[in-house]
């Protein structure tokens, strides 16, 4: 049976699910999900992704990486490890300019936390012959607990479930899939008694809770609270707290109905920054966040692309619409942002010095 009248066998059984569950089955059945069986990242395929847009984005997260790593001290042993790794076009950038530092290659052990078989094996060839050998776990929980951590993640907290609340005139409702009266899958609201919502949420308006979210940031905080360490999630989102449905479908570069075919196109909502960072903090961790353009500019990208364009003068142009399209305000510079979690016994990472 389809994955969608699976979804509808399902209603029919136990009634309209939450949004959080509709996105799980979508993006993670063994059968039908999309990252379990079809993820396609890359120009040709439903999305792009930063580290696809240009190899400067991961060189200077690896160059990020190892800053960090002295920021700590240099521990002589580190976990680095990646969330949502995509094709591996991230990591194996940072390991690029990781190698310019023999003493961290000498330290780190490399994580990926990934759930997606197709995925893990784009990662597996992509990183042959990359200086560290990778070991998978499957969420953060199995990852060791006895060294310090340096974790990135782009465009991976927008994968992880949200559940949707509307206040509504007679009290909280939640938004989930239900069956429409010709038995297709629709969008409804079902009573919820029992939830709180802000009290100045306006009437109609969708308020998004993603727990998934919330405790992968406190998983975070406590490891690196308590191993050290620091943290790097890169996402679109938004970083006041604020109401709206950003559940989206992409489909080659479109935005499609999320209900039409469930597992055959990216599901995504926004990522909870202010939730995340509260999390953190409510763990002990330090944290701050900026703009995506304006982190990469400290970094160093605009320099980066130039001593590129110079190696290369006839990729120059090319080079500066990859310039353009990762930090300019109308393009992914200030939609993105980039939120760090630190222990607060180190330096404030590279890019964050001035904003705790
Ligand atoms: N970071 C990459 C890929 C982003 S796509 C890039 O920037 O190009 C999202 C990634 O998160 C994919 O690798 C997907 O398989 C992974 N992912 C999604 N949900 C996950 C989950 N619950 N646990 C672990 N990995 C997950």
């Amino acid at each position: 049976m389809s994955l969608k009248d699976r979804l509808k066998t399902e209603i029919r059984a136990g009634g309209p699910m939450p949004i959080s569950r509709f996105m799980n089955a979508c993006l993670h059945d063994p059968a039908e999900g999309y990252y379990s069986t079809r993820p396609r990242l890359g120009e040709d395929g439903d999305f792009i992704t930063a580290p696809l847009i240009s190899q400067m984005f991961g060189e200077l997260l690896g160059a990020w990486v190892v800053e960090t790593w002295r920021g700590l001290g240099r521990p002589n042993r580190v976990l680095l490890v990646e969330a949502g790794p995509g094709d591996g076009t991230l990591i194996s950038d940072a390991l690029r300019a990781g190698r310019l530092d023999p003493g961290f290659l000498a330290a780190a052990e490399l994580w990926l936390v990934e759930t997606s078989a197709p995925l893990i094996k784009a990662q597996r060839e992509r990183l042959a012959n990359a200086p560290l050998t990778p070991t998978w776990a499957a969420v953060l929980a199995d990852l060791p607990d006895d060294a310090p951590i340096i974790l990135i993640a782009n465009e991976f907290l927008d994968c992880l479930p949200v559940r949707q609340f509307v206040r509504t005139a007679d009290g909280v409702a939640e938004r989930g899939v239900g069956l429409n009266e010709a038995g297709e899958l629709s969008f409804g609201l079902t009573p919820l008694p029992g939830e709180q919502l802000p009290k100045d949420a306006p009437i109609g308006a969708v308020i998004e809770v993603s727990t998934a979210q919330l405790d992968f940031a406190a998983d975070l905080a406590a490891r690196i609270v308590y191993q050290g360490g620091a943290g790097l999630l890169i996402d679109y989102g938004r970083d006041s707290a604020g109401a709206g449905d950003t559940l989206q479908a992409l489909r080659q570069h479109r935005k499609v109905d999320p209900l039409a075919d469930p597992g055959g196109a990216d599901l995504t909502v926004h990522a909870d920054f202010p939730g995340v960072l509260r999390a953190a903090r409510a763990w002990g961790a330090a944290t701050a966040i900026l703009d995506q353009g304006e982190f990469l500019r400290r970094l160093g990208i605009a320099q980066r692309a130039d001593a590129l364009s110079r190696a290369k003068p006839d990729r120059a142009e090319i080079i500066a619409r990859q310039l353009a399209r990762l930090i300019d305000a109308d393009q992914m510079g200030s939609l993105f942002k980039a939120a760090c979690l630190y222990v607060p016994s180190m330096p404030p990472p590279p890019g964050f010095e001035n904003d705790q």
